[in-house]
């Protein structure tokens, strides 16, 4: 067989048989489209370039990343990318805040369970961080280059800055939806922090999450919390024993008793895994219904508070003072 075709076939190939399959690929692969470098808004790094030491618990490699090239992954993660720009930058001073407090080379204890990192992408031990393939993939095609747009100004148009207390860099918490007020530090873990104080917070009103309804059979009931108790968690009739609770000023149940046994609302939330521990409930038949406000654990930024208050026009900066009491933001101390 010849070697040589003549241009009109190999036109002719292309167009019937590689053509379609370059098509199909970038249309079920959205992120193998990823954008060029030099197509990717700049982040500028005042103060010069900072390094971090990463652990992806997926990979289970530790890599090294820029400060504000990691962040952008750490927002793109902690916040639905479709708040508004002021949300998500109030989000990126934040982060930035909670990651300096773990850099050893800013005087924090680096990642406590993997030795060498300064922080780990697990969300359950230090903070969710996503690469932007994973990213890319996880937004709706039409958005996704948009979102990473928006990611990348909202870290670059807030680069080097923090939430300082008294020129420290605050714990810098946050959670989903506070629904309705947030809470004090102390009535959630020990200790009392002077910026982190319980406000009332009419802005993630109406959003997912301010109010949710979880229904619960009295057999799911009792497999589900009989880790946490001793007796037996239900009525001969087969309906939940729930008693009185105790609730913090917000609302939040700091403890209930279960067949007369007392339960913290922590571990009571995470048996039944309810979406905060500011609920109440009602029976009816051998169902518990728990009504429950909010998501997380309440203390310090409402995301979805946060993106209501850039709606409503407010600045990140604006939304930073709202959530936490006695703060500043500015430039990151070296
Ligand atoms: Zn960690
Ligand atoms: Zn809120």
């Amino acid at each position: 067989m010849s070697r040589i075709f003549p241009l009109s076939v190999v036109a002719i190939m292309f167009i019937i048989i590689v053509l379609p399959v370059l098509l199909a690929r970038s249309c079920r692969h959205p992120a193998s489209e990823r954008p060029r470098a030099a197509e990717r808004i700049p982040i500028p790094s005042p103060g010069g370039k900072i390094p971090i030491l990463v652990f992806n618990h997926l990979s289970q490699q530790l890599v090294e990343m820029e400060l504000e090239e990691y962040l952008v992954g750490v927002v793109a993660a902690e916040m639905p990318a479709s708040f508004a720009l002021e949300a998500l930058k109030a989000q990126a001073i934040v982060a930035r805040t909670y990651t300096v407090n773990k850099m050893r080379s800013f005087g924090g204890e680096g990642c406590t369970r993997n030795p060498g990192a300064d922080i780990c992408t697990d969300p359950a031990f230090c903070q969710a961080w996503e690469s932007e393939e994973q990213s890319l993939s996880k937004w709706p095609e039409a958005d996704a280059r948009q979102y990473l747009d928006k990611l990348r100004r909202a870290v670059a148009q807030t680069a080097g800055k923090v939430v300082l207390h008294n020129g420290q860099t605050i714990d810098a918490v946050f959670h989903s939806n506070c629904g309705g007020q947030t809470e004090n530090s102390e009535d959630v873990w020990l200790s009392a922090r002077p910026y982190l104080r319980g406000k009332l917070c009419p802005y993630c009103d109406d959003t997912r999450w301010s109010q949710t309804e979880h229904v619960y059979t009295g057999a799911q009931f009792a497999r589900q919390i009989l880790p946490y108790v001793q007796a037996i968690p239900v009525s001969s009739a087969g309906q939940p024993l729930l008693g009185a609770a105790e609730r913090s000023s917000s609302g939040r149940v700091s403890q209930l008793s279960v067949a007369g046994e007392n339960i913290s609302g922590r571990d009571f939330r995470s048996a039944l895994q309810l979406p905060s521990t500011n609920f109440t409930w009602r029976f009816v038949g051998e169902q518990v219904i728990f009504t429950v406000r909010g998501h997380g654990h309440g203390v310090g930024l409402c995301q979805y508070g946060a993106d209501g208050m850039a709606r409503a026009g407010k600045t990140a900066r604006e939304i930073i003072y709202y959530y936490y009491t006695e703060v500043t933001v500015n430039s990151l101390p070296r």
